[in-house]
């Protein structure tokens, strides 16, 4: 199968965990695998001690974001696609794993279209349009080098950066571009991980969501859980066949996921 593994931020805080790094060496060897990374809250820390306060949106429908100025754009890039980026494929290969770090700019693999406005809710809740500055929409994923990599037995590992159509870096959701190469590439399985065990509703975990289901509840999530619910729906809406968001700690949580285990699946 074409497995295509996102990561959150929320595990990253110490590298990739341990029983995930030992999960993908074994299953590396039946399946092709392409992991996908965030790293928000690092992004925040290191922004912070370079002495430069992010700053954080909110859009109607509830997704909160990252605002992106020319500043933030570079150190968003120098800290997803390096140090994050760098950390998760030194401790893949040091398991003998042939990982690749890229970024959606290398090779032109994801390309984008930048946001020229964005429509955000104020602190008073009234709406306003702001410059869209350094985000962007994935609009083509270029499956040719994702192809290469995989049927060669190599792991790419994409930090969630796209390529704007004057060759910029643009921030995009890890979540969604998660979705996007699963899409384009025709993935089996998307399997979301982060630190919470699944979608949960009026406290408790759901097993299972049609994706009709899953467009409806995406208001009764908090954030964090909408843009994965926004990237399932897109997901399955696309070539993929199945969607799982589970925690990513513990043992063997790709494959606890794989077998409905843990987590919710969406389908
Ligand atoms: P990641 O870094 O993995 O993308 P996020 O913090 O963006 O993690 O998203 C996961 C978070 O979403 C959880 O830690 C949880 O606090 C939050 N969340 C909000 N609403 C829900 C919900 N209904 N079910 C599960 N998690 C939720
Ligand atoms: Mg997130």
């Amino acid at each position: 199968m074409i497995i295509v593994v996102k990561v959150g931020g929320d595990l990253l805080g110490n590298g990739l965990p341990d029983g995930l790094i030992e999960e993908l060496e074994t299953l590396k060897r039946e399946h092709r695998l392409i992991l996908v990374h965030g790293g928000g809250d690092i992004v925040t820390d290191i922004s912070v001690k370079l002495g430069h306060e992010p700053k954080f949106i909110m859009s109607p429908r509830g997704f909160k974001s990252r605002y992106t100025d020319k500043e933030t754009a570079e150190i968003y890039t120098m800290v997803m696609a390096g140090r994050i980026n760098k950390q998760i494929v030194s401790a893949l290969q040091r398991r003998g794993i042939a990982a690749v770090g890229l970024s959606g700019l290398d090779g032109g693999l994801i390309r984008a279209k930048r946001k020229r406005q964005l429509v955000i809710v104020d602190e008073r809740g009234r709406k306003k349009l702001i410059d869209g500055g350094y985000t962007g929409k994935v609009e083509d994923v270029d499956v040719r080098l994702l192809h290469l990599l995989i049927e060669n037995g190599y792991m790419p590992i994409l930090s969630s950066i796209a390529m704007g159509e004057e060759a910029e870096p643009l921030n995009i959701d890890g979540d969604r571009m998660a979705a996007s190469v699963a899409s384009a590439i025709n993935a089996d399985r998307l399997i979301l991980l982060t630190d919470v065990e699944g979608v949960y509703i009026d406290g408790k975990p759901i097993d299972m969501l049609h994706v009709s289901e899953a467009r409806e509840i995406v208001e009764k999530v908090g954030v964090g859980m909408i843009t994965k619910l926004y990237a399932a729906v897109e997901a399955v809406e696309g070539r993929v066949n199945e969607v799982v968001i589970a925690s990513g700690l513990g043992e063997s949580p790709v494959t606890s996921a794989l077998e409905h285990n843990r987590g919710t699946v969406i389908r």
